[in-house]
């Protein structure tokens, strides 16, 4: 992933906080379409510009043609603000980021969220790296906000359950591993929506932390049809179980693998 600098030019009349409202809405629009990655964009003035620092998955992240229909409309808004198109300064390879996947097309996708990354929740199956959000193959126009929203909502209870002295301990835990939860059933519908739309699979990852009997770790169920779901081989080096017909993925518990 790239960290680069986008340039908006003061062409018109306009105040601080104008230019600042104009300047959020639009990278909220990439946010959402996954053109831009993480949550903190530092946005500064010098002489007849404003100035913000993201994070892109790709350096075609900011063409016109990966923007969503809203995003489209945010560009152009920076006009009525006094602001110019944005000018964009790739400035070298985020050296704290994973890879992002090469393929111009996918099979299947796996939707994989955890606490610490910020790159897209949707990786190629094939290779198990990160897909930008706008190259999954959307044509609606439409952007993800909605995974999105699920993702930080995910991650926020996923950074809870992690940590060793947490304020919330079984109801955030089981947020993130029950597939009965109303996280997981929220992110298990996003799969399914998304995989109509794409006419692909879209597989779903349930986490396993913990569980009440690990002997019998090996030989659970699919959450969702009660089938054996066991794989003979794990699948990346994570995924121990998988369900076609549901499109499920987990994996043995990790308290029950050390
Ligand atoms: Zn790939
Ligand atoms: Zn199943």
């Amino acid at each position: 992933m790239l960290v680069a600098e986008l340039e908006f030019k003061i062409i018109a009349d306009t105040s601080f906080a104008e230019a600042e409202q104009g300047i959020r809405h639009y990278l909220e629009k990439l946010i959402f379409q996954g053109q831009i990655l993480g949550r903190e964009f530092p946005t500064y003035q010098a002489k007849d510009s404003f100035f913000s620092r993201v994070v892109l998955p790709q350096s075609d992240a900011l063409d016109k043609k990966s923007h969503s229909s809203a995003g489209l409309q945010a560009l152009e808004q920076l006009q009525l603000v006094g602001l110019s198109y944005p000018k964009l300064t790739i400035l070298g390879d985020d050296l704290m980021s994973n890879h992002t996947d090469p393929c111009p097309s996918h099979a299947a996708i796996i939707l994989f969220c955890s606490f610490s990354a910020t790159n897209s929740v949707l990786y190629c199956a094939e290779h198990f790296a990160p897909v930008p959000l706008y190259k999954v193959g959307r044509t609606s126009g439409e952007d993800f906000e909605s995974l999105v929203r699920w993702q930080l909502q995910y991650q926020a209870l996923d950074e809870i359950q992690m940590q060793e002295k947490r304020v919330l301990f079984k109801s955030a835990e089981q947020s993130v591993q029950g597939f009965y939860s109303e996280l997981n059933q929220q992110g298990y519908q996003q799969a399914k929506t998304l995989s109509k739309e794409l006419s692909k699979p879209v597989y779903y990852y349930l986490y396993s932390g913990s569980s009440a009997d690990c002997r019998l770790e090996t030989e659970k169920k699919c959450p969702s049809c009660g089938s054996d779901w066991k794989l003979a081989e794990s699948w990346h080096g994570l995924f121990d179980f998988c369900c076609q017909p549901c499109q499920l993925l987990s994996n043995i518990a990790f308290d029950c693998q050390s």
